[in-house]
């Protein structure tokens, strides 16, 4: 469950962690396009992108809205995959 509704789209183009700019601690994971509903989600059912990603932290379940701009992809080294840190030591 996420705070957020979002469609991901296949194939999934975000198949690795990112990192996002101004956080350049922790390794995120991109979820999907952010939807929302809009005047006409009653009858169509349909919701609307809103432009932005929602990430989720690894190692945690913290949602987070964020400019498509402001992602970097990660190599797997780059971080941990049980706190989700980059630059911990365990890999
Ligand atoms: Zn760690």
């Amino acid at each position: 469950m996420s705070l957020y509704n979002y469609e991901t789209p296949t194939p999934n183009p975000w198949p690795d962690a990112v990192r996002i700019k101004n956080n350049a601690q922790v390794a995120w994971r991109v979820l999907g396009w952010q939807t929302e509903s809009d005047e006409d989600t009653v009858w169509t059912g349909i919701e609307e992108r809103t432009g932005r990603l929602v990430c989720r932290m690894v190692g945690d379940d913290f949602d987070y809205l964020v400019d498509p701009d402001d992602i970097e992809t990660l190599d797997r080294e780059e971080y941990c995959g049980e706190c989700g840190q980059i630059g911990c030591g365990v890999v």
